[in-house]
């Protein structure tokens, strides 16, 4: 994880830096960016944002990454890493810019709230299987050993 030095703050918290990044992401990755309203939007949040923090988050974005992962249990959502104590502890806190280390996105700390729920729901494909249903009943995939190697690598 890397700790960014604070003067490129702009006079920022850290998690205000990542809320605005995440905004950003919303609309990146929402529908129409390329509305005048959004890419003035984009055009904002981009010139409040720090320029490393940004650089950062396009190189995610250009692999075809997210650059920001919620984090509301204890685990990365998006590369599905259980997050070291430290890690969390951290991110909790939110003094500190926190990057996963596995997948190096940015992490933001969002307890279980009804906007993620929402926000999850509106993610959801709208055509809708019903075929699949009964097969699709044990898709879970958790590894133990990639588990092992994260610990490892907190050290
Ligand atoms: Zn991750």
């Amino acid at each position: 994880m890397e700790c960014l030095p604070s003067e490129t703050m702009n006079n920022m918290s850290s998690v205000e830096v990542i809320e605005l990044l995440y905004q950003l992401q919303e609309i990146e990755l929402g529908e129409n960016p390329d509305s005048p309203k959004n890419q003035k939007a984009i055009a904002e949040l981009r010139e409040k944002l720090p320029p490393n923090i940004l650089g950062h988050y396009d190189r995610l974005m250009k692999r075809g990454k997210k650059g920001v992962s919620i984090v509301s249990g204890t685990n990365c959502p998006e590369c599905h890493m259980t997050l070291p104590t430290g890690t969390r502890a951290q991110l909790m806190r939110g003094d500190d810019i926190v990057l996963c280390d596995t997948c190096a996105r940015y992490l933001l700390y969002r307890p279980i709230v009804q906007q993620a729920v929402k926000a999850a729901a509106k993610a959801k494909p709208a055509a809708k299987k019903t075929t699949t249903a009964k097969t699709t009943k044990t898709t879970k995939t958790t590894s133990k050993t990639s588990k092992k190697k994260a610990e490892k690598s907190e050290k």
